[in-house]
């Protein structure tokens, strides 16, 4: 890739090249596309996120930019989100414009929640882990199964919702008028 006034020259592997005004690098935790923008950056497999998210005409959506610990469930989230909030920049400025520090607030609740749910889900010691799978075994059996699983999910619930932090009340389609 190399970038110019006029918009990124990209070459692909199989030899195609064209001018781009924005590349988006939605290639995942091992972005091929990020090392070339940004150099190597230090990985964290229990939720992480590089410093910034764009580098000139080059940004970064989903993992690439933000991946969060699995015990989130979220990272899918994060990305289709992320999409959501790029897309409506673009509309608007005809680049990345506020798209990170709209996504950063969303994305930190999230990952918090990750955090939060990694002891639960990979306790420590014997004990923990006996009285975890005892607690999920017998969970059918609980009066009160249903309350329980709401307060497990709650905070989950409340991240996923977070949709205030991002700006984006609802949902609203970026195609104009009849397409
Ligand atoms: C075990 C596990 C469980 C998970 N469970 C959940 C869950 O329950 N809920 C949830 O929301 N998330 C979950 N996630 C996280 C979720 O899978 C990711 O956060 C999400 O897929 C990120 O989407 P992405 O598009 O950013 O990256 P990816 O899904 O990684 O997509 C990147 C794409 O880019 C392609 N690619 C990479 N390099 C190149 C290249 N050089 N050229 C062309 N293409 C390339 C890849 O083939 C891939 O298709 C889980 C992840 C794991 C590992």
């Amino acid at each position: 890739m190399r970038e110019g006034p006029d918009g990124v020259d990209v070459t692909f592997s199989g030899g195609r090249s064209g001018r781009y005004d924005l590349v988006v690098a939605a290639d995942g935790l091992h972005s091929a596309t990020r090392r070339r923008a940004f150099g190597d950056v230090p990985l964290s497999h229990l939720g992480g996120y590089i410093s910034r998210w764009s580098s000139g005409r080059v940004v970064l959506l989903g993992d690439a930019a933000h991946c969060p610990a699995p015990s989130s469930g979220q990272g899918t989230s994060l990305a289709l989100v992320g999409a959501y909030v790029l897309a409506d920049e673009i509309a608007k400025t005809g680049h990345a414009g506020a798209y990170e520090e709209r996504m950063r607030p969303y994305v930190a609740k999230n990952m918090a929640f990750g955090r939060r749910m990694v002891k639960d889900m990979v306790p420590g010691g014997r004990l923990a882990i006996a009285f975890r799978n005892y607690g999920m075994r017998t969970l059918k059996f609980h009066p009160r199964k249903e309350q329980v699983i709401e307060k497990v999910l709650a905070p989950l619930r409340e991240a996923a919702n977070a949709e205030h932090l991002v700006a984006a009340p609802r949902l609203r389609d970026f195609a104009p008028e009849g397409r």
